[in-house]
């Protein structure tokens, strides 16, 4: 099999791929929003694509589903090109694609929301699948504060403080994306944003109020830090700590794509 992917795989591969055995199918959930003056919109979607295909090849026997590129980011909606879906229209589609993907004949399927307004609607989506599908194992990584303390103890390798590393396209994202899209990232914009505590009452801000109302830039973190080779190995570690959740080992290095 010359990929996993499904958006390049014809349907007589999928349908072989699957009597094959390949019946675990991997999703990201991701999002398209602002990510600070230094990084795409595409940001969410692009590390959650990333860490669904790496995920699918270290599971093994899994294919890796078009990722979800639109999120529930109301409160990042101030900036310019940010798409936002309620959260009862990302259960509708995380729904209708649990449903597409049951009558294909996959036995196992693995949400991993990459952004944050996701993970709620995530793991409700979850749990009303398993009583719709008893068959079939609907599963995925809804713990947001575990999502996050696991990007962070990667920064902090690097003597990159929590506040540094950011919520929101700080040093973590960043490098992240430098390793992923290089060309995307635009080095010579970036400056601190927001880098004080992220208490209750920030995050009640934030949500009562949008982002700008914390940040002027949209940035949660100082991507000042940043580099290629610190996302490479985020990528990796977020990717095999996602791993262990499922219950495979070590993730291996993506075919080239
Ligand atoms: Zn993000």
């Amino acid at each position: 099999m010359k990929t996993i992917k499904m958006e390049e795989m014809t349907w007589p591969e999928i349908k072989a791929a699957i009597e094959a055995g390949f019946t675990t199918v991997v999703v990201g959930v991701g999002s398209t929003e602002q990510h600070g003056p230094h990084l795409p919109t595409m940001t969410d979607a692009r590390i959650g694509d990333e860490l669904a295909h790496r995920v699918a090849l270290g599971l093994g026997h899994a294919l890796h589903a078009r990722t979800i590129a639109v999120g529930v980011s109301e409160h990042h909606l101030a900036f310019a090109g940010t798409l936002s879906v309620k959260p009862e229209t990302l259960h509708a589609l995380l729904r209708d694609y649990v449903d597409s993907l049951a009558r294909h004949g996959f036995r196992r399927i693995v949400f991993l929301p990459s952004h944050g307004g996701n993970f709620a609607t995530v793991a409700k989506t979850i749990a009303e699948s398993r009583e719709d599908h008893p068959g079939i194992e609907v599963t995925g990584y809804t713990d947001l504060m575990g999502f996050v303390a696991a990007l962070n103890e990667g920064s902090a390798e690097y003597g990159v403080t929590f506040e540094e590393a950011g919520a929101h396209a700080g040093e973590n994202e960043t490098s992240i994306m430098m390793a992923l899209e290089g060309d995307l990232v635009a080095a010579d914009r970036f400056a601190p944003g927001y880098v004080g505590p992220t208490g209750q009452a920030e995050v009640k801000l934030i949500l009562e109020r949008g982002m700008a109302a914390l940040t002027p830039t949209g940035v949660l973190g100082d991507p000042c830090k940043a580099s290629a080779k610190h996302g490479e190995r985020y990528v990796e570690r977020l990717a095999g700590f996602l791993l262990t959740r499922f219950g495979a080992q070590e993730p291996r290095t993506p075919e080239r794509r």
